[in-house]
């Protein structure tokens, strides 16, 4: 009966039918597509042996940590709750987004779709009538993961959802008391906020047992750059040495998986407590990881690291090339403007001056283009004290990104976590001023032209190339068509 569970929800457990290339047309959280595309692809978690074969990263995170504390734990799919629910004590529930509150494009609103996404799962994960009747039983629930804090700003969710308890931050420290308490129906804390003395250390830290989805393997946690809109900056820095990193590469290459993606805020610092890429120190992590995966990609570079040191984007790309044609990464731009750079960002820029940003943002797409990085680059509207002049100024910047491969996002400013600062958590355009609706209106124009010419290589090895290219013509068509509607609408009001 002290059975604990883990679970997500239907989009998050999903492994888009084993299809990596699928799943980076989907980078992120698949908010660019229509509904109907995004429902058609999400299937079902595969389960072997009473179990979810590929989980996200974090989710396997925790469940490698309690089974190192000794609890018996399984992760399941959505599908096996009804048969499971009964037997358990615990139920933890891995979030992303689950009110949509996190960093949402602008984009989707030329499809007419609001963020209803990541609710509508977790929702339906939430609402199931199963998890309901073990409540009456006994069953506790927790929620973790990057979309926990959501719940701090909506309470009243709490009681609605019959969560019992939400973990904000880290959880290695605290999770045994939690689920100790939670076994012996004990009351639980309903928010627990992660302080800074209870961050794990390396030795804290489980490796995971089980294989993620994706190939997704984090190489290390924190950044060194400190935003200040930022909830990474305020944990320390911690790199997993080599050892740590195959244990986890050799779990999914057994379990078939030939791709792979490594996690950190800036893959270039790999084992650096500065801003100072090591070149020998990736190459070699970049060699470690071919041994175990044909393809490759990174969740996130920095375009200052990627310029701090003499060649860098060329060795590491002369390398991954050797066995794919293509690298995807995400990046922060986040604004052109230097004044607004300096009030919320400024060590985004080192070892650089602020004043060098837009020019080191022209140099490093340059590069990326030359040596086939794509990057996926957030643009931020409303950062603290953000001026007329500093959106003028990013405006000025998308328009000199025209002849780059790279697919821009405007995105709404999340102070995350437990920011206390201004916050502006709507994602609606109406709201924009005319600027705003202008650097959209550049980044779509931007992103249709370059997708266009990207999906070439992203799906030229796939059989499923004609279907995703017919998809694809219809997506960008439906584009098309609401953005005149929309400019249509803007003239006569
Ligand atoms: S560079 Fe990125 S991860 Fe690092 S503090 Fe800034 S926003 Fe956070």
């Amino acid at each position: 009966m002290n059975k604990i569970l883990l679970t997500a929800d239907k989009s998050l457990l999903n492994d888009f039918h084993l299809k990596q290339n699928i799943s980076q047309f989907f980078y992120g959280s698949g908010d660019l597509l229509p509904s109907w595309v995004f429902k058609l692809l999400v299937n079902n978690p595969k389960v072997e042996n009473g179990i979810v074969k590929f989980a996200p990263y974090s989710l396997r995170k925790i469940e490698a940590k309690l089974i190192d504390l000794g609890y018996n734990v399984s992760t399941i799919s959505h599908t096996q709750v009804p048969k499971l629910i009964q037997n358990a004590k615990v139920l933890g529930i891995h979030s992303v987004n689950p009110l949509g509150m996190a960093f949402n494009t602008y984009l989707r609103n030329f499809l007419n779709e609001k963020s209803e996404k990541p609710k509508y799962f977790f929702n339906e994960l939430i609402q199931n009538k199963y998890l309901k009747k073990a409540k009456k039983n006994g069953l506790k629930i927790i929620i973790g993961g990057q979309g926990a804090w959501q719940f701090k700003h909506n309470p009243d969710l709490l009681a609605e959802y019959g969560i019992d308890c939400v973990i904000i931050g880290e959880s290695e420290l605290v999770i045994d008391d939690i689920i100790t308490k939670a076994l012996n129906d004990k009351k639980l804390p309903t928010i627990v906020n992660v302080s800074n003395k209870q961050i794990p250390s390396l030795d804290d830290i489980s490796e995971i047992k089980y294989p993620s989805i994706s190939g997704c393997i984090e190489i290390g946690r924190g950044c060194p750059r400190h935003c200040k809109f930022c909830e990474v900056t305020k944990t320390n820095l911690r790199w997993y040495p080599k050892s740590k990193i195959e244990k986890e590469l050799i779990i999914n290459k057994i379990s078939g998986l030939k791709y792979g993606i490594l996690h950190a805020e800036d893959v270039f610092l790999y084992g650096q407590n500065s801003v100072i890429p090591n070149k020998k120190k990736i190459l070699d992590l970049i060699g470690l990881t071919q041994k175990y995966y044909q393809n490759i990609h990174f969740t996130h570079i920095s375009v200052a690291s990627s310029l701090a040191i003499p060649d860098l984007i060329e060795n590491v790309m002369e390398q991954i090339l050797q066995n794919q044609d293509y690298l995807v990464v995400e990046i922060g731009i986040e604004t052109g403007s230097v004044d607004l750079l300096k009030k919320n960002m400024e060590s985004k820029v080192k070892p650089f001056n602020p004043e060098q940003w837009c020019n080191m943002i022209y140099e490093a797409l340059g590069k990326m283009h030359d040596n086939m990085i794509i990057p996926f680059c957030s643009i931020i509207f409303g950062l603290p004290n953000e001026t007329i002049s500093d959106k003028e100024k990013t405006l000025e910047l998308i328009k000199n990104l025209k002849e780059f491969r790279c697919v821009l996002f405007p995105v709404n400013y999340i102070p995350l976590g437990n920011q206390k600062e201004q916050r502006r958590f709507s994602d609606n355009m109406e709201e924009l001023d005319d600027i705003e609706k202008e650097i959209c209106f550049r980044c779509l124009d931007h992103d249709i032209k370059w997708i266009n010419n990207s999906k070439k290589y992203f799906y030229k090895k796939s059989k499923y190339r004609f279907l995703i290219d017919l998809l694809s013509k219809i997506w960008i068509l439906q584009y098309k068509r609401n953005v005149s509607n929309y400019k249509k609408q803007l003239k006569n009001k």
